[in-house]
């Protein structure tokens, strides 16, 4: 059975998603139409992103013609078709459901009843930044942080990659004390971190400033003056993928204190070797891994 709701389906690389999520905000915003929904996720690193546009009605004539000029190309479209409605159900129910994470549990604001006593409760909604729980890469690192917590008490951490700002909550949470920093190349993962500090009841704090709470800064990697004033850090999280965390080796490490853990996520199991070498030429040492899937999180310690 056919829904009324339509999908533009295709694939994209990653750094073209922010020009047509640009084109479908300046369109509707001209034309008058209810916007349709961007959405859009990896599927392995280094590939391009499948990048879906749900209509919740058939659009207007033109409207898809008019988006994809707009857009720049067509080319990337593989499928524009009604949506089959048990597919779309299973599929958003799926992407909506709470995720429990050692001490952790994530949900959604539809779930805000299910929030559990005996539980570090997340609210962070899926939205325009990466990470509510969902996936493996996060889910790993909410594990890790839920040991670390019997083992390390930091006074400075940082999240590099922080997306929806899970990884900088759940420390919060943990360390109430610490001084974090969560940053992320993009602004609006940077910004939607920012509401989700709001409205977890998290502290927030301006960068340069010493004290508890979480700054938030938008830089590629660690290039900007915020990390040499902030850190050395006690304890980092970088959840991006293999290839950003090869490149960055010497710059993390470089602003981990010593005795400090960093917790690599993002890579694939089969990435293992070629993530770890250069850090390992940084002299870490491993302590800690943990699989999920195909993914896997590394636990490495600064002597
Ligand atoms: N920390 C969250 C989000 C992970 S997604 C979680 O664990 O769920 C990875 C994030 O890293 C994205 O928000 C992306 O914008 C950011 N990112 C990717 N490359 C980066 C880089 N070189 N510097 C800073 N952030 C980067």
């Amino acid at each position: 059975m056919t829904s009324d709701i339509w999908c533009l389906k295709g694939e994209l690389p990653f750094e073209a998603i922010a020009g047509l999520e640009a084109a479908i905000e300046e369109l509707a915003e001209e034309t008058g139409v209810f916007p349709p929904t961007l959405s859009y996720f990896e599927q392995k690193p280094g590939e391009p992103w499948i990048v879906e546009v749900f209509f919740p009605e058939a659009p207007e004539p033109g409207f898809v013609e008019a988006l994809l000029e707009r857009a720049g190309s067509d080319d990337w479209v593989e499928s524009f078709e009604a949506v089959e409605e048990k597919d779309w159900v299973a599929e958003s129910q799926k992407l909506l459901e709470p995720v429990t994470a050692g001490r952790f549990f994530v949900f959604g604001s539809h779930d805000a009843d299910k929030a559990k006593p005996d539980s570090v409760n997340l609210l962070i909604d899926a939205g325009q930044a990466f990470g509510t729980g969902k996936h493996e890469t996060t889910a790993a690192c909410l594990e890790v942080l839920d040991s670390l917590a019997a083992e390390i008490a930091p006074a400075r951490m940082l999240d590099l990659g922080t997306g929806s700002g899970v990884l900088a909550l759940a420390t919060q949470k943990v360390w109430p004390a610490a001084e974090i920093v969560a940053s992320d190349i993009d602004p609006i993962a940077i910004e939607v971190t920012a509401e989700n500090i709001d409205i977890n009841h998290g502290v927030g704090r301006t960068a340069g400033t010493r004290g508890a709470g979480i700054a938030v800064v938008v830089a590629p990697g660690l290039d900007d003056p915020a990390f040499a004033d902030e850190g050395p850090f006690d304890l980092i999280t970088a959840n991006i993928l293999a290839g950003p965390l090869i490149e960055l080796a010497a710059d993390i490490t470089g602003v981990l204190a010593p005795g400090g853990t960093l917790v690599l996520s993002g890579l694939l199991v089969t990435q293992e070797k070629e993530v770890l070498a250069p850090y390992q030429a940084q002299g870490l040492d491993t302590q800690g891994r943990v699989e999920k899937g195909e993914w896997l999180a590394l636990v490495l310690r600064k002597p």
